[in-house]
């Protein structure tokens, strides 16, 4: 297994929607592989295959559900319902969110506090789960990734403007970079 450099903010492949997995192959199998080692090395909680480069339709998570049970999984070609998204204020302090993609920056952003998610995995079995809370963040997080829409690009207008002055100092708008999971920093300070 491989871990694979993380892609960052600018990159085209992270702001186009990701293609259908059509092919269930020894490729892909790799390819999931690799992205568990990846996000295992950059101690995040979850990942999308476009923020490895790949623009497929794939992502992997590392983390608690609601009840506080720790689980590792992967959807591939999910769909994504959510309930309504409140049309309110977020809560700094409990609904703040951060991206592999745009390092060691966060921002607050409201979410839909339900989801339920279908898809398959890597050999192609059926995969389906309903989360609430944190988890469901992190499944609208990733299932965004595949649209090729990043968290920062939801913000309301006060928190996008923060975002542009520190998207500006941080350059994180031009293709090209990337940092290394293991080598490099990761964004939480390990
Ligand atoms: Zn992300």
């Amino acid at each position: 297994m491989t871990v694979h450099p993380i892609v960052i903010y600018g990159e085209p492949v992270l702001h186009r929607p990701a293609e259908t997995v059509t092919e269930f192959d020894d490729a892909l199998r790799t390819l999931v592989a690799d992205m568990h080692e990846t996000l295992d090395a950059s101690n995040g909680v979850g990942l999308a295959a476009p923020q490895i480069g790949v623009g497929k339709r794939i992502f992997v998570y590392h983390a608690d559900d609601d009840t506080g049970v720790r689980r590792h999984g992967v959807f591939v070609n999910p769909v994504l319902v959510s309930s309504r998204i409140p049309d309110t204020r977020p809560d700094p302090a409990e609904e703040t969110e951060g991206c592999l993609s745009v390092p060691s920056l966060d921002f607050p952003l409201k979410r839909a506090e339900r989801v339920t998610i279908n898809g398959v995995d890597e050999t192609g079995a059926p995969v389906s789960l309903s989360a609430e809370g944190w988890f469901a963040r992190i499944m609208q997080h990733e299932y965004d990734h595949l649209q090729g829409t990043l968290y920062v690009d939801r913000l309301d207008k006060r928190w996008a403007k923060k975002w542009k002055k520190e998207q500006a100092a941080a350059g994180f708008d031009e293709p090209g970079r990337s940092w290394m999971p293991g080598v490099d920093p990761d964004p939480f300070g390990h």
